[in-house]
């Protein structure tokens, strides 16, 4: 069997520069680029780059060689080699952020290399994150630091072995150049490592660069764009019409709704879900000052940015997808005779979104959908009950997955119960387990009504509930030793979470409540946009 090719020595496709209109003068001074969807733009060459992570699996999808530590490979992962197939670019899209409009924003540290043809046939493109400056750098230096780019790599893959839609990640590189950042905005700048993550998506187009051809009047752009996501990533709506455009959009909706479906069912807190930050995919995108549930809590967010407002907290996140696909519906509007049209979007979003959450509900609690409307009430009374109780999400699914076949037995569960909130529960002030003991006598009763033997049941939770995720504190202590040098806990800690629903009894810490010195530790429990 011939060898698999290193990364430099893979073929590119450029249709993203080939298709739509670019400029191409290789300026990266920061700028407004009116009239444009991209600036072809170098990545600028870093010091001494050295591979720190690679996501094998990826890897193998792309039918790529595992790079050395360092060499030509790693150099193409760094930006320091472009090679002969790739015609890097960064893409121009604008944003609401906070609820307000921003303008242009674009590409400001991540580069689009091209795209690679997949094993499997699909196209996907590969992006620097954190190579250098480009025309849409606005203040900020184009780079990335290694603790925000560890936190992309480790999370983006995460996700994906959790079964949540997202962008992946293929290497993490450390670049041997230092990054002045001031990690929480008071005055304290100081060098931090810097590295850059290849990030590997379908595409990385966003509501934003629609968004901002709306804005400017780019109408002949924006459909070109809309047309070129159609042909290359929504090929099954046929050739583009106004009708096209609407049923798109209602597509675009459903996948949204499915995407945050599974944040609320698997703990995540995006963050930053400003209008740039949401895939036209559909898509997980731009990991920043993200974070896991710990106690379940609808205002938790970690983005310290967001503390005042808490838009982005954790339960806010069904209704800002609706906020931003409403953004994205206005953008649209100029290419559909009747915008109202794109209300059915909308509606889709609403209905896919409670839809999903409940099935996923009900599989992660071992019920087949038997009397509707019970079992939404069911499910619907749920978060509120852990809310209450403030216990951690990920250990009480977990731990009910273990429960249920002693639960389907008639009888006193008291002792089970009992059980389960001293695994689950945090000892916050304030909390009351009432709710969730009569939540769990109402769950216990319909869970007799399952044909499944205890012992299936059971199998069939643990496969929907993780015992792994990438808890706050862990990333955090994987983050610390990388900064020393020691790749240990990053290399473990990614080799668990790719086999998140599976036992693995020698990292047992790996699936532990979050540690009293992890509850407002800087860079775990708290985060900001500095990256
Ligand atoms: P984010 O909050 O990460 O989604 O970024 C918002 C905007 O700021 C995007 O246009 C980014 O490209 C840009 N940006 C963030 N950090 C930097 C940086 N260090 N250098 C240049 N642009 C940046
Ligand atoms: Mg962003």
């Amino acid at each position: 069997m011939p060898s698999l090719p290193q990364f430099d020595q893979a073929a590119f496709e450029n249709p993203f520069v080939d298709e739509l209109p670019g400029e191409a003068s290789g300026d990266n001074r920061p700028r407004q680029v009116p009239g444009y969807c991209y600036s072809r733009v170098a990545p600028t060459p870093v010091a001494d780059p050295h591979l720190l992570a690679w996501s094998e699996a990826l890897g193998a999808l792309l039918g790529l060689a595992t790079p050395a530590a360092r060499g030509p490979a790693v150099a193409a992962l760094a930006g320091n080699l472009v090679t002969a197939s790739m015609k890097p670019f960064a893409a121009r899209y604008g944003g609401h952020q906070f609820g307000n409009w921003a303008g242009q924003l674009g590409d400001g540290r991540a580069i689009a290399l091209g795209q690679v043809v997949a094993v499997d046939g699909a196209r996907q493109e590969i992006q620097l994150k954190g190579a250098g400056p480009t025309p849409y750098s606005r203040r900020g230096d184009g780079r990335a630091v290694l603790r925000s780019s560890l936190r992309e790599f480790l999370c983006s893959e995460a996700m994906h072995y959790l079964g949540v839609p997202t962008t992946r990640a293929l290497s993490l590189v450390a670049t041997g150049d230092e990054v002045v950042r001031d990690m929480f905005y008071d005055g304290h700048a100081a060098p931090e490592p810097g590295a850059v993550v290849a990030r590997v998506a379908p595409t990385f187009i966003r509501f934003g660069n629609f968004q901002l051809l709306a804005a400017s009047g780019e109408i002949d752009n924006l459909r070109a764009l809309a047309d070129y996501v159609l042909r290359h990533h929504y090929p099954e709506l046929g050739p583009p019409t106004p009708e096209t455009y609407v049923r798109w959009f209602v597509e675009i909706a459903r996948r949204t709704a499915i995407m945050v479906a599974h944040w609320m069912t698997v703990g995540f807190v995006h963050g930053v879900l400003n209008t740039d930050n949401m895939s036209i995919l559909g898509l997980t995108i731009d990991y920043g000052p993200y974070g896991w549930l710990e106690p379940y809590n609808l205002s938790w967010t970690p983005n310290t940015t967001d503390f005042g407002g808490r838009r982005y907290a954790f339960g806010q996140q069904p209704r800002m997808g609706m906020w931003n696909l409403m953004a994205l519906a206005q953008a649209l509007g100029p290419l559909v005779p009747d915008p109202q049209a794109l209300r059915a979007g909308l509606d889709t979003y609403a209905d896919t979104l409670a839809a999903t959450q409940h099935a996923l509900l009900l599989r992660k609690l071992g019920l087949t959908a038997r009397a509707p409307a019970a079992d939404q009430a069911l499910t619907e009374a749920l978060p509120p009950a852990l809310a209450e109780a403030g216990v951690d999400m990920t250990i009480f699914f977990r731990q009910l997955s273990h429960l249920a076949p002693a639960l389907v037995a008639a009888g006193d569960h008291a002792g089970s119960y009992r059980a389960l909130l001293a695994q689950a529960a945090y000892p916050e002030p304030g909390t009351t387990a009432e709710a969730l003991l009569a939540w769990l006598d109402r769950y216990a009763q319909r869970l007799r009504q399952e044909p499944a033997p205890p012992s299936e049941l059971r199998a069939a939770m643990l496969a929907a509930n993780p015992k792994y995720v990438l808890r706050n504190y862990l990333a955090q202590t994987a983050i610390e030793a990388a900064e020393t040098g020691d790749l240990a806990p990053l290399n473990t800690l990614f080799e668990v979470l790719k086999t998140p629903f599976a036992e693995h009894p020698a990292h047992e810490e790996l699936a532990a409540k979050r540690p009293e010195w992890a509850r407002d530790k800087p860079g775990s429990a708290t985060l900001s946009c500095s990256s």
